[in-house]
């Protein structure tokens, strides 16, 4: 039975890659940090076959001794500070964790090594927010970056941190430079799920009002289930790389709006948006479009959901959310 750890097991993307693993036949490991963190629970209800193991990416002991433990085949990091809008809040715990992070489980892999001479295949959760203020249009392997926030610059610094332990140790390391990606399991600080959210609660009158920022960002939106997959398949190939995951399609987040309101019927949103400058940024990224033939070409990979489609998916999960909560008040 293979053995996976992933990091940020608690998030999106951990959520929907320990449920993948388990139903390949893996042994899941997920890291959390600290104690009595509520999603834990959550998670296990979710899956439960994972194991739950304690380290912190804060903290090169505690990734040594839970390498040791583990004794994974697979390493996935999804762990980090996520969101750019707390990243501008919080830049210094921002380099730390999901910048200097990279650099602590690289460096458990390469002291602990792997077992029965099987090195340890590693995977790094890089993003389209490394491009920033774009150089290329659409965003390719090549790309040069232009981070533009506390967020992307630590994602570049754990970027070329896993090229060179790849150039420099021969490590089995990749990264996926993935593009935004959602779906029903999101935080709902990201502006897709806050959208989806408050679109069913209006619909249902439990709110009148949805308070955004900068409306006229373009994202390239792809379901998060469809990119596990392929940080998967980027750890079964022969060879390590670098991969851009997107749909190849950008839409502005008044288009986001058109189709979120539009899945309830409600075609004039205007009067339920206001913007308000709390929500703004600092520096903002305008546009971003990826160019996944890479991903394509060499793992075989394809999204499954169009943005469209994703997004109703969306509203119609929180509908139903939203109802069952009233329901219980
Ligand atoms: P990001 O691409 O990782 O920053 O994902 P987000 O979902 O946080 O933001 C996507 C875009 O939506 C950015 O350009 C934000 O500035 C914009 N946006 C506009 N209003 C909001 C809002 O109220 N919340 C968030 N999270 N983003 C917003």
């Amino acid at each position: 039975m293979p053995r996976a750890l992933i990091t940020g097991i608690t998030g999106q993307d951990g959520r929907h890659l320990a449920g993948l693993l388990v139903g390949k036949g893996y042994d899941v490991h997920g890291m959390v940090r600290g104690q009595n963190n509520p999603k834990i629970q959550m998670v296990q209800d979710e899956t439960p076959e994972l194991e739950i193991i304690e380290g912190d990416l804060q903290d090169l002991s505690s990734l040594i001794a839970v390498v040791e433990q583990v004794q994974p085949d697979e390493v996935y990091n999804l762990g980090a500070v996520s969101f750019v809008a707390l990243s501008f809040r919080q830049p210094e715990l921002t380099a730390d964790i999901s910048g200097a992070g990279v650099l602590r489980l690289l460096e458990a892999i390469r002291v602990v090594g792997g077992s029965d001479g099987n090195p340890i295949r590693f995977y790094q959760a890089s993003s389209s927010e490394m491009f920033g203020k774009v150089r290329q249009t659409p965003q390719n392997e090549t790309t040069p970056f232009h981070p533009r926030s506390p967020y992307g610059t630590a994602k570049v610094f754990g970027h070329y941190t896993t090229l060179n332990y790849r150039e420099s140790y021969g490590l089995h390391a990749s990264s996926g430079i993935l593009f935004n990606h959602t779906g029903p399991k999101r935080g709902l600080e990201f502006v897709s799920r806050k959208v989806s959210n408050a679109v069913a609660r209006i619909k249902l009158g439990l709110q009148d009002i949805l308070t955004l920022g900068y409306l006229d960002s373009s994202r390239d939106w792809g379901y998060a289930g469809d990119y596990v997959e392929a940080m998967w398949r980027m750890l079964q190939q022969d060879e390590p790389g670098d991969y851009v995951v997107a749909t190849g399609q950008t839409h502005t987040i008044r288009e986001l709006l058109d189709v979120a309101f539009g899945a309830v019927g409600i075609d004039d949103w205007g009067q339920h948006v206001r913007t308000d400058r709390r929500f703004l940024r600092p520096a903002e990224v305008d546009v971003l479009i990826g160019d996944a033939s890479k991903a394509r070409n060499q793992l075989g990979w394809e999204p499954t959901l169009d943005f469209q489609t994703l997004i109703k998916v969306m509203v119609d999960h929180d509908l139903e959310l939203e109802a069952r909560k009233a329901g219980d008040r």
